[in-house]
């Protein structure tokens, strides 16, 4: 059985003063027993490892470098993740692939770098609007998943996260059967990579998610969770997501 997994990612967003809303997640990620996950900006990671410590809600980071250490200006390794409290990273995030040119083996060697220091990575696919229009939506999401995933991937180590790239941040989300459609490809994919242990990843669905749509995407077979954007930002829109688990 797969726990239900309601990741946020605040992206370029947030100061101090924002880890309050972390606080005011805590009860409802205790009384609701899913799996909470916040990936703050570096910047805030340590602070907000400490903020939630003592409740069910784990930290993670946005990006990592794929090297453990060395001449990276600005970068950050999966080992200072794991130090500054993280448990999680997120890889291969649309917003990366497209402002820093990262390419599936990038991805891939990333997530790598996530294992080696007991991070869980959440890597990301996802089509483009122009992909999606000329049907090609499930060649670019294999293609993506076959080349960002590395063969140590497991259940325990991985969470896949579909993200329609025109979804994201647009308040554009596809049709019921669209999501549907896509997550059970990925299943079915993982099933014929992993044999039974491909059952085990969690897949969640991002672009758009919110309070007011996020029952109906969570009742999708093989929709795990979501991986949220602008409304994992405030206590109130994040427990409703919660909430709607
Ligand atoms: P959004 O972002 O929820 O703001 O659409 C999702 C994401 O990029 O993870």
């Amino acid at each position: 059985m797969r726990r239900k997994l309601a990741a946020g990612n605040w992206k370029m967003n947030g100061t101090k003063a924002n880890l309050a809303e972390l606080d005011a997640m805590k009860s409802t990620a205790e009384t609701d027993q899913t799996d909470v996950l916040i990936c703050t900006p570096a910047t805030l990671l340590s602070r907000a490892a400490d903020a939630v410590s003592g409740s069910p809600i784990a930290v993670g980071g946005q990006d990592c470098h794929a090297n453990a250490s060395g001449a990276h200006t600005g970068d950050i390794s999966a080992a200072m993740i794991k130090d500054a409290g993280g448990s999680h990273v997120i890889t291969g995030h649309s917003e990366r692939r497209v402002d820093h040119g990262e390419t599936d083996a990038v991805v891939a060697a990333k997530s790598e770098a996530a294992y080696a220091n007991d991070l869980v990575a959440v890597i990301c696919i996802g089509e483009s609007l122009e992909e999606r229009e000329s049907g090609k939506t499930l060649d670019v999401v294999g293609t993506q998943l076959a080349g960002s995933t590395p063969d140590a991937a497991t259940g325990a180590n991985t969470v896949i996260a579909y993200e329609p790239v025109w979804a994201i941040g647009t308040g554009k989300v596809p049709t019921l059967e669209q999501i549907g459609e896509v997550h059970d490809f990925i299943r079915e994919t993982l099933v014929e990579r992993f044999g039974d242990a491909g059952n085990d990843f969690r897949v969640l669905y991002g672009g758009s998610v919110k309070p007011s749509n996020a029952s109906e995407i969570f009742a999708v077979s093989n929709v795990d969770g979501a991986l949220v954007g602008g409304a994992s930002l405030k206590a109130n829109d994040f427990n409703g997501i919660i909430a709607a688990l």
